[in-house]
């Protein structure tokens, strides 16, 4: 009786272990795990605003040796999705890293509504650290609203500290988030009138001296020149005419057309920040992470490294021109260029085989809805000035005070919990009242109170992707979602922030040591790419994942 007990304890244990742990692979024991060689040097690559269609629709220009190389030498997971809303770049990193949704890390937004000061904050601005290699205030940074561990951080503990963790990005928090807690630096690019890359005291006091060389090199100053097609322009065949009515442009340009002099433009788009929305952007990206790899020794012995690099221009160029641009064609063409380059290098400093490289993105992007109407598909803009006012109306007439409203960003309505408590008003009938109020609106599809999101389940659907992106303590009161393509933006170019596919649905890309080849169509969620990465360098899951790793793709 005791031996049967016994057994059936060893079987619940193992389930156990494979339920929660998932690293155990079938196929391998326990001792060849220990014999795989692990990666010297791990590169994670999150392109800004990529679709995943941008991977097919501009196949016939790309390269053997960007994208195509990591689909054919590596595994491509081709339906990859994003699974909470809403679909923003601080989240989308947070995601890749934590291998959880917002619901967990609690990087909400980009900015957001903070319930318990009053007012609104960026998600990775912290102003107990000082900038550093700036005059400038940008640099008061560190990921420490994100509240759980990213596979960085883990990476950093399973080494002792000994692997090396370093962040590169345009922006700020691509940079921070995904470098996590304990790594050793997250640098981003500060232009205006500097063009320098910085960080934060959270990291360091003082830049090293690769970082100050590079910025006192003239690499940045050197893509002040003329952004023209790559190749002729009448053989970019897989975007629209280069005029139409669904581009922004820059200042100082009369027409969102090629070719833009960035020498005489900088003078109108605040100097080294044009850099930001061309491709030159990504360019600078990849110069600096190679000095980061030279700089920092990165992929050198025993202890894996992490550079975690995402490029931001194509969202900056996406937001400005629009899904269907010229600019965005270009914009990948290049990037194809980039990634080839970083490759290059790679198999030469860290040498091929040492390293493994994932590719995917923060969110995708929405056809710019005037041009989708313009082809009779479903799409439009929604005014979010009107609807504050008639939000606010309603309020003011059924409880007879106009501040009950705190915010409404986000697609969130905050309540006034003070003034409720001050009139005797049930949390959860004003919540209601608003939901039944606003969905009578125009393009609100759905609304849910954030008392539906704390106690129901809801396990498939966009009230899924809601709570997973519902933070009890720092989300509003009220949740709306708009009609499919519908957004709140101008009338040019393109954004994103949705449940739906053309914002959810992006590259995931493997290639390297301990990575199979193939590809897949079977569904996969952003929350899978961190416990995949885990299970590759046989370090513990970061703390609040929710993912599982991808078998598949695991040698
Ligand atoms: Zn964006």
């Amino acid at each position: 009786m005791k031996k049967i007990t016994f057994q059936i304890l060893v079987i619940i244990t193992l389930l156990a272990c494979n339920v929660y742990g998932g690293v155990i692979r079938s196929h391998s024991t326990p001792e060849n795990q220990m014999q795989q060689p692990k990666p010297k040097l791990v590169v994670g690559i999150v392109v800004d605003q990529m679709r995943y269609d941008y991977l097919t629709r501009f196949d016939s220009k790309y390269g053997e040796g960007g994208f195509k190389r990591l689909i054919k030498d590596g595994f491509n997971c081709t339906n990859t999705q994003f699974n909470y809303i809403p679909t923003y770049t601080g989240p989308g990193h947070a995601s890749v890293y934590t291998g959880t949704t917002p619901k967990y890390h609690g990087i909400i937004s980009n900015n957001w509504y903070d319930k318990e000061t009053k007012k609104f904050i960026y998600c990775v601005a912290d102003d107990n650290y000082l900038p550093v290699g700036t005059t400038s205030e940008s640099g008061k940074v560190s990921p420490q609203r994100m509240m759980v561990s990213t596979v960085t951080d883990e990476l950093r503990m399973a080494t002792q500290m000994r692997g090396k963790v370093i962040g590169i990005a345009l922006k700020d928090r691509a940079a921070a988030l995904p470098a996590g807690h304990s790594a050793n630096a997250a640098y981003w690019f500060h232009g205006m009138d500097e063009g320098n890359w910085i960080t934060s005291s959270f990291y360091m006091d003082e830049l090293p001296k690769w970082v100050k060389k590079f910025n006192d090199s003239d690499i940045a100053e050197s893509y002040f020149k003329t952004w023209d097609t790559f190749y002729d322009i009448d053989t970019y065949t897989e975007s629209g005419s280069d005029l139409n009515n669904f581009e922004g442009g820059f200042n100082g340009q009369i027409t969102p057309t090629f070719p833009y002099d960035l020498l005489k433009l900088k003078d109108y788009n605040n100097g080294f920040d044009i850099l930001k929305s061309t491709p030159y952007g990504n360019n600078l990206t990849t110069d600096f992470a190679l000095a980061a790899i030279e700089g920092e020794e990165l992929g050198k012995d025993s202890d894996t490294d992490f550079l975690a690099i995402s490029y931001s221009s194509p969202d900056y160029i996406g937001h400005n021109f629009g899904v269907n641009s010229k600019e965005i064609e270009d914009v990948y063409i290049r990037l194809d260029k980039e990634i080839e380059r970083l490759l290059n290098e790679l198999d030469s400093k860290v040498g091929k085989g040492n390293y493994t490289v994932f590719l995917t993105a923060d969110h995708g992007a929405v056809d710019v809805p005037a041009y989708l109407q313009s082809i009779h598909v479903p799409a439009d803009y929604f005014d979010s000035t009107a609807f504050r006012t008639q939000v606010k109306e309603f309020v003011t007439k059924k409880y007879g005070s106009s501040d009950l409203i705190e915010s409404i960003s986000n697609n969130q309505i905050f309540l006034n919990r003070s003034k409720m408590a001050l009139l005797d008003l049930d949390l959860d009938d004003v919540q209601e009242d608003i939901v039944n109020e606003i969905i009578n609106y125009k393009h609100i599809d759905k609304a849910y109170s954030a008392t539906t999101m704390s106690s129901v389940f809801f396990d498939n659907g966009v009230e899924a992707l809601l709570q997973k992106g519902f933070n009890q303590k720092r989300s509003g009161d009220v949740l709306y979602v708009f009609d499919p393509a519908v957004i709140s933006y101008g009338k040019t170019g393109s954004t994103h922030g949705s449940g739906f596919n053309y914002d959810t649905h992006v590259p995931l890309l493997f290639y390297g040591q301990g990575i199979k080849k193939g590809s897949t169509v079977s569904r996969f969620e952003i929350t899978d790419l961190a416990p995949t990465i885990s299970a590759l360098l046989n370090i513990s899951f970061p703390n609040g994942a929710i993912g599982k790793p991808i078998e598949a793709v695991l040698d």
